[in-house]
C-alpha cells in the first residue's frame, strides 16, 4: 500500500495519459455511486416509512382487539405482555395506555416527551360487548423512532458507499492497468518509434508487443500507417539521395565542361592575341619594308636639291619628291592609326597662328592642286583672333588630309577652306570641293576606319580609308564635330567645329624652327645599312659636320672609348648588338669618354611602344626613317632634347616561285612576310594540324556543339588564313553543323580525315619546296 503514493506521481508523470483516464474514472464512478447511494437512500426511507404505515395497520386491525379483550378483562400481566410485543416491533420507541379499567396509564419502553425524534400514533380501544356493545374503554399512545430508522438508514447507506468506493477504485486502477497496456505502452512505443524516424532510422517497421493471434484493431491501422509513411519516407529519401547523385555527376560533367571550355577559351584568346602580335608585327614590318627605301629615295633627293642640276631635271626631281611624298603620307596614315588606336596622341597644346597654320597647309597641297589644274583658295572671316591655343599639330593633320581629300576627289573646278567664327571661343573650318561627292547613303559610312564610298572610286582613287577615321578621332579629342554635306556630282563640304581659346600674345616659338645653320658639330653616326649610311653621312655633311662612321656596335664602343663626339646618331637595328645595348654601353661604362653625350635614335618604325623603351633608355631623342633633313637638324639643334620615334626590324624576300607561286594567298605573305616568316607559320600549321584535327574528330563523336563550333572556327580561320581553301570549306562546314546544333552528316569525320592528309601532303611538299635554297 505504500507504493501507491510514492508510485502514482511517478506514474503521474510517466503516463499522463493513463494517469488522467484513471482520475476521471474514478471521478465519475464516485460521482455516479454518490447520486446512487443517496437515491438508494430516499427509497429506503420511503419503505421504512411504509413498512411502519404497514406495521401500524397490523397493530390496529391484528393487536388492538386482543389488548382492548385484556383490558375488558382487566387481566393486566396479559395486557402488559401483548403491549411488549407492540413494543418489539422495529423502531417502536414506547407506548402509553390510558384506560379507566387500570389506576395508572401503562407506560412501557423508554419514554422520553423531550425526544423529538420519536412520533407519536394514538389509537381508542373499544371494546364490543356482547350485552353492552361496543365500549370506549381507553386509548393506546404509540411512538416510531424517526432517528433510529435514519440512523439505520444512513449506517446502510455509509456501508454502500464504502463498498461502492472499494469497488470503484478497484475498477478505476484495473481500468488504468488495462489501458496501459492496451494503449498507452503501444502509443509510447509509437511515439518512440516515430522520434527514431526523426533521427533517420528507416530500416526496421514497427512491431508493437501484442498478441500474435487477435482481431485487427485500431492500433494496428495506425502501426501499418507508420509503416507505410516509414517506406514513403524512405523511398522519398531514397530517390532524393539518387536525384543528389545525378546532380552531384551533372554538376561534376558541367565543371568539367566549363573546364574545358574555359580551356578553349583561353586557347582562343591566345590565338586571338598572337594573331593581334602578327598583325603588329606585320604592320611593323610593313613599316619598315616601305621606310627603309623611301629613307633612301627621300634621302638622296634632298641630297640631290643640292646638286647642279637642269630645269627637266629639277622637274623630275620635284615629280619624285612629290610622289615620295605622298607615298609616306600614305604610310603615316596607317602608322597614325595604329598611333591612335592605342590612344597615343601625343601633341600637346601650344599658342599658334591660325592664319600661319592655314598657310602651312594651303603651301603643303598647293603642288598637288596645280598639279590637278583646280583652284585652291581660303577664306578666313574677319572676326577671327590670329592666335589660338589648342591642339596645332592634330588641327594641322586634320585639314590637311580633308584638303588632300578634297583635292584627290575633284577632277576640275576648286577647293575652298572656308574659317568662320561659330561662337566666341568654337570655330567652323569647311573644306569645299567641285568634286565627286558622296551619295547619302555613304556619308555617314566614310567616317569608318577602313571604309571607302565604293569600289568604282577605290579602284580609281586608291587610298587606305583610313584618312577620315583619323580625322574624326582627332576632331573629337580636341572636344569637337566632324560631319559632311555632299551630293553625287555637286562637290562635298566636309566640316568640323573646334573649340579654340583666342590668345593675344603670339606663339612663343616659331611651330616650325627654319633651320639653317648650326655650329659644326663631331658626329659619330652608327649605321649598317649602306644606304642609310650614304643618305645621312650626305645630310650632315652637308650641313658642314663632321662624321664618323660605326658599322656596328662593337666597333662603335670601340670608337667612343677613344674619341669624344658632341653627339651619336644610333640605328637601332644593328646586328649582334641593339641599339639600346649600344647606347647603354657608352653611358654606363666607368671612364667612357662619350658617357654625356646625347644619343639619337634613328630608327625605321615608328611603333608607340618603342619611343618610351628608346627614351627610357637614356636616349635623348628620335629621328624616324627616312631621315628627314629639316627632323634631323631639330634634333640635333634640340641636341639633344626633343621626342621623337623609332623601332626594329625584319628582311626583305624573294619574289614566290613553284609551288608557292599556287597558293595566291601565300604567295602575297610571302611577299610581305618574306620566307622565312611564311615557313615558320607553315611548320607550325604541319604541327598543329593533326592534333586539331583529332580534338575535332573526338568532339564530334562526343557531339558538344559548342567546342565542335570553336575548334572548326579555329582550324577554318587558320587554313582559311594559310590559302588551304579546300579544307577551310570543308571545316567551315562543321563549323556551321555546329552553330546551328543540326546533327553532323556521318560522312564528314571520314571527309575530314582525307582532307587533312592531302593538306598535309601539300604542306610538306611547300615545306620541302621552301627548305631548299634559291
Ligand atoms: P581614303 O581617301 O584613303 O580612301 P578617307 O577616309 O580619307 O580614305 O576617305 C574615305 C572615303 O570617303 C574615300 O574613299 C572617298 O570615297 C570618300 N571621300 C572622302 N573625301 C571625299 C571628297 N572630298 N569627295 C568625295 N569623296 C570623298
Amino acid at each position: 500500500m505504500n507504493i501507491m503514493p510514492r508510485s502514482l506521481p511517478n506514474y503521474r508523470k510517466a503516463h499522463p495519459l493513463g494517469f488522467r483516464m484513471f482520475l476521471m474514472v474514478l471521478a465519475c464512478s464516485l460521482l455516479f455511486s454518490l447520486i446512487s447511494t443517496c437515491l438508494q437512500l430516499y427509497s429506503d426511507y420511503h419503505k421504512e416509512r411504509n413498512a411502519i404505515e404497514e406495521r401500524l395497520r397490523l397493530i390496529e386491525s391484528g393487536y388492538l382487539d386482543s389488548l382492548s379483550k385484556s383490558i375488558w378483562d382487566l387481566n393486566i400481566e396479559q395486557t402488559r405482555l401483548q403491549l411488549k410485543s407492540i413494543l418489539d416491533m422495529p423502531h417502536m420507541s414506547s407506548l402509553r395506555l390510558e384506560s379507566d379499567s387500570f389506576a395508572q396509564p401503562l407506560v412501557i419502553g423508554d419514554h422520553d416527551q423531550s425526544q423529538t425524534s420519536a412520533i407519536p400514533y394514538r389509537f381508542d380501544l373499544g371494546y364490543q360487548s356482547p350485552t353492552l356493545g361496543r365500549q370506549h374503554i381507553g386509548s393506546l399512545a404509540l411512538w416510531v423512532d424517526e432517528g433510529s430508522i435514519r440512523q439505520q438508514l444512513l449506517q446502510g447507506a455509509m456501508i454502500t458507499l464504502f463498498s461502492y468506493t472499494l469497488t470503484i477504485l478497484a475498477i478505476a486502477f484495473s481500468i488504468m492497468f488495462l489501458f496501459q497496456r492496451l494503449v498507452t505502452r503501444h502509443l509510447e512505443a509509437m511515439a518512440r518509434y516515430v522520434e527514431q524516424l526523426g533521427r533517420g532510422h528507416l530500416d526496421t517497421p514497427l512491431a508493437l508487443s501484442r498478441p500474435e493471434h487477435r482481431q485487427q484493431d485500431e492500433l494496428d491501422t495506425v502501426v501499418s500507417a507508420l509503416n507505410n509513411m516509414r517506406q514513403a519516407i524512405r523511398q522519398d529519401l531514397e530517390h532524393g539521395e539518387q536525384e543528389r547523385r545525378q546532380l552531384k555527376r551533372h554538376k561534376q560533367e558541367l565543371q568539367a565542361m566549363v573546364e574545358k571550355r574555359t580551356r578553349s577559351l583561353l586557347r582562343a584568346k591566345e590565338a586571338a592575341e598572337s594573331a593581334n602580335q602578327a598583325k603588329s608585327r606585320f604592320l611593323e614590318t610593313m613599316t619598315h619594308e616601305i621606310r627603309t627605301p623611301m629613307n633612301g629615295i627621300l634621302g638622296t633627293i634632298q641630297l640631290l636639291q643640292h646638286a647642279r642640276l637642269n630645269e627637266t631635271e629639277r622637274g623630275y626631281l620635284h615629280t619624285l619628291r612629290q610622289s615620295s611624298e605622298h607615298l609616306l603620307m600614305q604610310l603615316n596614315d596607317v602608322l597614325d592609326y595604329a598611333k591612335l588606336e592605342q590612344g597615343m596622341l601625343s601633341d600637346e597644346q601650344v599658342d599658334f597662328s591660325l592664319t600661319g597654320l592655314v598657310q602651312d597647309c594651303m603651301a603643303l597641297m598647293q603642288g598637288y592642286a596645280q598639279e590637278k589644274r583646280l583652284t585652291i583658295d581660303t577664306e578666313l572671316a574677319p572676326e577671327l583672333h590670329h592666335y589660338y591655343r589648342g591642339y596645332a599639330g592634330r588641327l594641322r593633320q586634320v585639314l590637311a588630309n580633308l584638303l588632300a581629300n578634297a583635292i584627290k576627289f575633284t577632277e576640275q573646278g576648286s577647293v575652298q577652306l572656308h574659317i568662320t567664327l561659330k561662337t566666341h571661343n568654337r570655330l567652323r573650318f569647311t573644306v569645299h570641293d567641285t568634286g565627286i561627292g558622296i551619295p547619302p547613303e555613304q556619308q555617314q559610312r566614310i567616317f569608318h576606319r577602313f571604309t571607302q564610298a565604293d569600289e568604282s572610286v577605290t579602284r580609281k582613287y586608291g587610298g587606305t580609308g583610313l584618312g577620315l577615321a583619323i580625322c574624326q578621332t582627332l576632331v573629337h579629342a580636341m572636344g569637337g564635330t566632324i560631319g559632311v554635306n555632299s551630293s553625287p556630282g555637286q562637290g562635298s563640304e566636309f566640316w568640323f567645329e573646334l573649340p579654340l581659346k583666342p590668345v593675344s600674345s603670339p606663339p612663343e616659338r616659331p611651330e616650325i624652327t627654319p633651320v639653317e645653320a648650326i655650329d659644326s658639330l663631331s658626329i659619330l653616326l652608327v649605321e649598317d645599312m649602306p644606304v642609310n649610311q650614304q643618305v645621312i653621312t650626305g645630310l650632315l655633311e652637308h650641313d658642314g659636320h663632321l662624321v664618323c662612321l660605326a658599322e656596328d656596335g662593337e666597333s662603335a664602343i670601340a670608337i667612343t672609348a677613344q674619341q669624344s663626339f658632341d653627339v651619336i646618331l644610333m640605328d637601332m637595328h644593328l646586328p649582334r648588338m641593339d641599339g639600346i645595348t649600344v647606347s647603354r654601353h657608352i653611358h654606363d661604362h666607368p671612364g667612357q669618354l662619350n658617357k654625356d653625350t646625347p644619343i639619337i635614335a634613328i630608327t625605321a618604325s615608328v611603333m608607340p611602344g618603342d619611343i618610351k623603351r628608346y627614351l627610357d633608355a637614356g636616349l635623348q631623342a628620335v629621328v624616324a626613317k627616312p631621315v628627314h633633313q629639316q627632323k634631323l637638324r631639330q634634333a640635333l639643334m634640340g641636341a639633344c632634347g626633343t621626342d621623337p620615334i623609332g623601332r626594329p626590324t625584319a628582311h626583305p624576300d624573294l619574289q614566290p616561285q613553284g609551288l608557292l607561286a599556287e597558293n595566291p594567298l601565300l604567295a602575297k605573305s610571302s611577299a610581305i612576310l618574306g620566307k622565312h616568316q611564311v615557313k615558320t607559320l607553315l611548320a607550325r600549321f604541319r604541327r598543329q594540324l593533326p592534333d586539331d584535327c583529332r580534338a575535332l574528330a573526338e568532339e564530334m563523336t562526343a557531339g558538344d556543339p559548342y567546342e565542335i563550333e570553336q575548334l572548326a572556327h579555329r582550324l577554318a580561320g587558320a587554313s582559311a588564313m594559310l590559302g588551304f581553301a579546300e579544307f577551310s570549306r570543308l571545316v567551315q562546314q562543321i563549323e556551321t553543323h555546329a552553330h546551328d546544333q543540326a546533327h553532323i552528316p556521318a560522312s564528314l569525320p571520314g571527309e575530314l580525315q582525307d582532307a587533312m592528309a592531302g593538306t598535309l601532303t601539300q604542306l610538306d611538299a611547300l615545306l620541302t619546296e621552301l627548305e631548299q635554297p634559291h
